[in-house]
């Protein structure tokens, strides 16, 4: 996983409590138990759960399988190349800590057997095509969590 994109981001504004509001949400093994989704992060892989009873595939991670209600879930790579399915871009009202950031693209991406919704960074609205593929990049806040977002290949 040598070539994903890692990014250290700045917010302006330093977020405390409540954490409700803080659109990245805590990471580490007390706070959840999908900790192992943001170690996996971490080393550059976007990975969900996958349950071994039923063979779901679920999105977001989750502890509990939403099909057949089975604890025996499983950690699984989604890849890193997506495609974009749709998008819009974010001109007004952005969640908190996303101020400096407007204009910014967010989009419906086809990984791994999912459609999930991320950031697209480093494009204009103007630049984006359906279809178009994709790349997992991940941003490091100062306090070290982690998140995904992709960016367009090329
Ligand atoms: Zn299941």
């Amino acid at each position: 996983m040598g070539n994903i994109e890692f990014e250290k981001i700045k917010r302006p504004e330093n977020i405390k409590l409540p954490h409700m509001l803080d659109f990245y949400p805590l990471e580490d093994e007390k706070s959840t138990r999908i900790s192992q989704f943001f170690k996996n992060l971490k080393e550059g892989r976007l990975t969900t759960t996958k349950c071994k009873e039923c063979g779901n595939l679920l999105w977001p991670p989750r502890i509990i399988c939403s099909g057949c209600l089975s604890d025996k879930l499983e950690w699984v790579d989604l890849g890193v190349e997506g495609e974009l399915y749709a998008f819009t871009e974010m001109k007004a009202g952005p969640p908190l800590g996303f101020v400096q950031d407007v204009p910014f693209c967010i989009g419906m991406i086809k990984i791994g057997g999912l459609l999930i919704s991320a950031r697209i960074d480093d494009a204009r609205y103007e630049d984006l095509k359906i279809r178009e593929k994709v790349k997992l990049k991940i941003v490091e806040l100062e306090d070290g969590r982690v998140f995904y977002r992709f960016r367009r290949i090329g």
